[in-house]
C-alpha cells in the first residue's frame, strides 16, 4: 500500500486570511494545475460567500509532491467550510485529514473564527501547522501573530511558518511540514472497507457524488456499498479524485481522498459524517464522531407576489439537492398568504439561503422572525419540540420550557469592555470567563440563549466596537427559562405572522414596539382600532390605528378630475389585495414593512 507515502491535511482559516490564494499556490507549485485554469477558477467564485464571511469551499484535490527525502509524496488537500453554522461539517472535514494548516494574517492576527476551528482540530487529534501568511504585506506583525499563537492557541511560536500565498514565499517550506510533520493516515489495519463520507453534491448527469475519505481497505466500481447509519445498500458506479477535476481511477484505497458515485438518487441519503462499507463483508462498527445534523433555527418564507409561489418552491427544492440541512415544509398564513416554513443550520445558513433565493432564483420573498427549537414539557411529562410560536400549547397544559444556549467566543479591543459586557447582559447572558490576548483584545467567554442572538446581537457587536469585534459560537445546551407566547392582535383577532416566544421579561417592551410599529404603519381605518399584545389573554400593551375620513378624494381641494380618478382607482386596486384580519382590511405590504424594519 502507498499510504505511509500518503499525507491528508487541509487548511483552516478565517474569511480573506488567503486560504484561496494559498491553495492556489500549492497547486501551481505541485504542477497539479496550470496558471490560466487558476484564474479562471478564482474568477468562478461565489460572491455571497465572499460577502457573508464564509470561505469559498473548494472540492478535494490530490498532488504529487517530491520531497526533499527523495520520495515523492500523495498529498490529499481537503476543504472545510469556515464557518460554524457548519461547525459539525468542519468537524466531518477535519476528521478526514491528519493534520491541518492553521493560516494566520499577519496583519490581522488571530481571529474569534481561527481559534474556534483551532479548536475543532485540537478535538479531532490533527497536528495543527501554524502559518503566518501574507508576511509581504508592509502592516505585517509577526511578534504579535507569533504571541497570540503561544498565548491563545497554546501553539509553540517556533513552529510557525511564514508565508505569501500572494507572493510565493514559504510554498516549499509548508509542502516539506505537512510530509514530516503530518502523520501518516490511520486506522489503515481495520480488516474491512472504512470510508468517512464529509460531503456529497447533487450532479445533473450524474446524480449523487458522495465525497469520502479512506480508511482501510478499497473501494472500486461494481461492488456493493452500504451506507452505515441507514444500512442503505448501492452499487459502486465510479470512484476517482479530483486532481483538481474529476478524474476516475480503479479504486481508491487506505488514505486516499476521491468521489465515489452510486446508484443513490438522493442527496438525502447520503449523511454526512456515516460510513461506507462493503455489503459483502461489512465493518463491525462506524467511524467515530457521527451524529444527526438538525435545524437549530427556523422561519416563514413567503413570495411578495403570491404568483411567486411555484417559483419558491422550485428555488428551495433546488437549494436543498445540495444542502441537506436545509429543510422545508408548505405553511400558510392570515397575514401572509401561502409559503414555507424552512429550517436552518443557524442564522448565517438562514441569510445565505434567503439571499440565494433572491439573487440565484429572482424571488422575492419575506420571512418572519426567525425561532429557535424550543422543548416544552407538558404536564404529565410529554416533552415537545417547538419551532413555532403558533403550536405553543396552552399555556394551562406547559410545566416548562426551555432553549438552546450557545457558547461564544467575543474579541474585542479592551476599551469596549464595558459597553459589550451590557450587551451580554441585555441578551439575557453571562460572561464566564476573560482572557487577554495581547496588550489591546480581550477574548470574552459567555453563555447566551441562541434566542437572543438571531435578530441584532452581531450588528451591534460590530457597531459598537466599530468594526473591530469578532464573535464565534458553538452550540450549548438547553436550559430552563420563563418564556411565554406573545401574540399580537389587530381590532381582538391575533395575526398569525407576528407570534412569537419571549422571555417574561422581555415580553412588554417588545410589545409595546411591535404594536407603535403596526399602529404606525396600517393606514388609517374607517373606524377605530387597536393593536395590541397579549399574553395568554391578557393585554400587556397597546396603540391606536388612526382613523381615517371617509371620503378619499376630500383631500384633493377643487384638484383636478384625472387626480380623483387615479386615487379611487388606487384605492380600489388596493382592496383587491387587502387581507382581512377579522373586520379590519390592511394592504400586505403593512406586515412586510414591520417585518422588515425589524
Ligand atoms: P480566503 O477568503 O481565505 O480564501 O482568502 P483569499 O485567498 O481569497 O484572499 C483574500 C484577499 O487577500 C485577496 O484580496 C487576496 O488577493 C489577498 N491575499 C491573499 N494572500 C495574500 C498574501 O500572501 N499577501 C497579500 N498581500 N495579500 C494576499
Amino acid at each position: 500500500s502507498l499510504a505511509p507515502l500518503t499525507r491528508n491535511f487541509c487548511i483552516i482559516a478565517h474569511v480573506d486570511h488567503g486560504k484561496t490564494t494559498l491553495s492556489d499556490r500549492l497547486l501551481q507549485y505541485t504542477n497539479t494545475v496550470s496558471q490560466r485554469v487558476l484564474t479562471e477558477q478564482h474568477l468562478d467564485s461565489m460572491d455571497l460567500e465572499k460577502e457573508r464571511g464564509i470561505t469559498i469551499k473548494m472540492h478535494p484535490v490530490v498532488m504529487n509532491y517530491p520531497a526533499k527525502d527523495g520520495k515523492t509524496y500523495k498529498l490529499h488537500l481537503t476543504d472545510t467550510p469556515g464557518h460554524v453554522d457548519f461547525s459539525y461539517e468542519v468537524s466531518r472535514s477535519l476528521a478526514a485529514c491528519e493534520g491541518a494548516l492553521l493560516l494566520i494574517d499577519a496583519a490581522q492576527g488571530v481571529e474569534a473564527q481561527t481559534v474556534a476551528n483551532a479548536h475543532l482540530a485540537f478535538q479531532q487529534g490533527l497536528k495543527v501547522i501554524p502559518v503566518i501568511n501574507k508576511i509581504d504585506l508592509p502592516s505585517a506583525n509577526l511578534e504579535l501573530c507569533m504571541k497570540q499563537l503561544e498565548d491563545i492557541l497554546t501553539i509553540p511560536a517556533e513552529e510557525a511558518i511564514l508565508a505569501s500565498g500572494k507572493s510565493g514565499i514559504g510554498i516549499q517550506d509548508i509542502l516539506e511540514a505537512v510530509v514530516t510533520r503530518v502523520p501518516p493516515p490511520r486506522w489503515t489495519d481495520y480488516p474491512t472497507l472504512r470510508a468517512l463520507v464529509f460531503d456529497s453534491k447533487y450532479d445533473s448527469y450524474r446524480g449523487v457524488i458522495s465525497y469520502g475519505r479512506v480508511f482501510s481497505g478499497t473501494i472500486k466500481a461494481g461492488e456493493m456499498m452500504v451506507l452505515m447509519s441507514t444500512g442503505q445498500k448501492s452499487e459502486v458506479k465510479e470512484v476517482g479524485v479530483f486532481r483538481p477535476g474529476m478524474e476516475k481511477v480503479s479504486h481508491l484505497g487506505p488514505g486516499d481522498v476521491g468521489y465515489i458515485v452510486s446508484n443513490i438518487k438522493s442527496t438525502d441519503e447520503i449523511k454526512i459524517g456515516d460510513t461506507i462499507t462493503h455489503s459483502q463483508k461489512p465493518a463491525a462498527d462506524m467511524l467515530p464522531g457521527y451524529k444527526e445534523v438538525r435545524p437549530m433555527v427556523y422561519c416563514g418564507l413567503y413570495p411578495l407576489e403570491s404568483d411567486d409561489y411555484e417559483k419558491l418552491k422550485v428555488a428551495l427544492g433546488k437549494l436543498r439537492l445540495n444542502d441537506s440541512a436545509l429543510v422545508y415544509s408548505s405553511e400558510s398564513s392570515v397575514a401572509l398568504g401561502f409559503g414555507f416554513r424552512c429550517g436552518f443550520l443557524g442564522l448565517l445558513h438562514m441569510e445565505v439561503v434567503q439571499e440565494r433565493i433572491r439573487r440565484e432564483y429572482d424571488v422575492e420573498i419575506i420571512s418572519t422572525y426567525p425561532s429557535v427549537v424550543y422543548k416544552v414539557k407538558k404536564h404529565g411529562g410529554t416533552v415537545l419540540e417547538v419551532d413555532n410560536p403558533i403550536n405553543l400549547p396552552d399555556p394551562g397544559s406547559i410545566e416548562e420550557i426551555s432553549e438552546p444556549t450557545i457558547k461564544a467566543a467575543i474579541h474585542i479591543p479592551n476599551e469596549f469592555m464595558g459597553d459589550i459586557l451590557s450587551l451580554i447582559m441585555e441578551k439575557r447572558g453571562t460572561c464566564d470567563h476573560t482572557d487577554t490576548l495581547d496588550g489591546a483584545r480581550v477574548m470574552l467567554t459567555c453563555t447566551l440563549p441562541l434566542n437572543e442572538i438571531l435578530v441584532d446581537f452581531n450588528d451591534r457587536l460590530k457597531s459598537i466596537t466599530r468594526g473591530y469585534g469578532s464573535m464565534d459560537y458553538e452550540l450549548g445546551e438547553y436550559r430552563v427559562s420563563d418564556l411565554v407566547k406573545m401574540d399580537i392582535l389587530v381590532n381582538q383577532d391575533p395575526v398569525d405572522a407576528f407570534a412569537s416566544i419571549v422571555h417574561r421579561s422581555k415580553a412588554e417592551g417588545q410589545g409595546r414596539a411591535l404594536c407603535e410599529k403596526l399602529a404606525d404603519i396600517i393606514p388609517p381605518q374607517m373606524f377605530k382600532i387597536a393593536v395590541q399584545a397579549a399574553i395568554g389573554g391578557k393585554i400587556i400593551a397597546r396603540d391606536n390605528v388612526r382613523e381615517m375620513r371617509k371620503d378619499v378624494t376630500a383631500k384633493c381641494y377643487g384638484g383636478d378630475i384625472s387626480r380623483k380618478r387615479k386615487l379611487l382607482d388606487k384605492q380600489k386596486e388596493g382592496k383587491k389585495k387587502m387581507k382581512q384580519i377579522g373586520r379590519v382590511s390592511i394592504p400586505p405590504d403593512a406586515f412586510i414593512q414591520v417585518l422588515k424594519t425589524n
